[in-house]
């Protein structure tokens, strides 16, 4: 199922004192089983643009068509689609509200009509892939959790629904190291193992090297980059003139470079940081 996005343009309070255009011409296509990473500073319209995937905000101007449908098409039915494409808002854990974690979870496939087995078939199967224990915490309110915890309910809940495609806004957000590799090993292993397709806003240059096998810079509201990671990432000037960084292995390939050491180019990732610096090291052992 692609997603098909042309012109779009979106402004906020159109017409008022506070207008504020945050998408400008945005065309992209995101293609069934794409991990694409989106990349931007603040304000550049990451937000914006994820929220008009699933029909939550609608263009100004301009198309999003999912799996051939326009989104702005009366007859195309669009809660069909927010099931499809499931949307993880940044702090989603705000918007728990059930007595219970399991009745959190279960609200979404409620509203579809499922019956009893399925909907239990789906709370157990979606808790199991955020790796939260069913027998022990499922009649627990999402209160007495932890914050790494809470949020994982509230993705399980999208989960639930089946998404063909995840949607997440800054999923890492205000978690502490143990946090984050838990939610980002959950969505990789969704990738992997079910094939849903992953748009992930992140924050993080090292978390989006890597998982993401395409990357998407916005800048002012447009498209600035949209490639592999590896060509990316190999524009450090371009990105760092637009308030980003890069991942850390670039910047560790990078000093080495101004050092005098001969590290490929185009590295971008841990393990092939370490192995030009175990490259290094092994001639320096030879001639000692
Ligand atoms: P990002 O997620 O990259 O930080 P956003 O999509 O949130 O960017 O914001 C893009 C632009 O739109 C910014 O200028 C921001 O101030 C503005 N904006 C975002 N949300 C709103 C809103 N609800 N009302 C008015 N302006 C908004
Ligand atoms: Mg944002």
């Amino acid at each position: 199922m692609s997603i098909v996005i042309e012109n779009l343009n979106y402004t906020y309070m159109a017409g008022g004192p506070y207008e504020t255009q945050a998408l400008r011409e945005v065309s992209l296509t995101i293609e069934d089983g794409e991990f694409v990473g989106l990349i931007g500073h603040t304000g550049s319209g990451k937000s914006t643009l994820v929220q008009h995937l699933n029909g939550l905000l609608m263009p100004t101007s301009g198309r999003i068509m999912v799996d051939g449908l326009d989104l702005a098409d009366k007859n195309t039915d669009r809660r069909a689609i927010r099931r499809r494409v499931g949307l993880v808002f940044q702090y989603p854990e705000n918007q728990l509200f059930e007595e219970t974690v399991e009745k959190d979870i279960a609200f979404g496939p409620k509203n579809l009509g499922l019956d009893d087995k399925e909907i239990d078939r789906r709370v157990r199967d979606a808790m199991r892939r955020v790796a939260l224990d069913y027998d022990t915490l499922h009649e627990r309110s999402v209160f007495e959790l932890s914050g790494g915890q809470m949020r994982r309910v509230a993705i399980a809940g999208v989960l639930a629904m089946e998404p063909q495609v995840l949607v997440l806004d800054e999923p890492c957000a205000g978690l502490d190291p143990r946090g984050r590799e838990e939610i980002l090993s959950l969505i990789r292993n969704l990738h992997s193992e079910c094939g849903t397709t992953i748009v992930m806003v992140s924050h993080s240059m090292d978390d989006v090297a890597s998982l993401a096998e395409r990357v998407i810079v916005m800048n002012k509201g447009q498209v600035f980059m949209d490639g592999v990671p590896r060509d990316v990432f190999s524009r450090g000037e371009e990105l760092r003139a637009i308030g980003l960084d890069v991942p850390q292995a670039v910047q560790l390939a990078e000093k080495l470079r101004a050092r005098g050491f001969a590290v490929p180019e185009g590295i971008y990732r841990v393990e092939e940081i370490k192995a030009a610096i175990e490259a290094i090291v092994g001639k320096g052992e030879k001639h000692a």
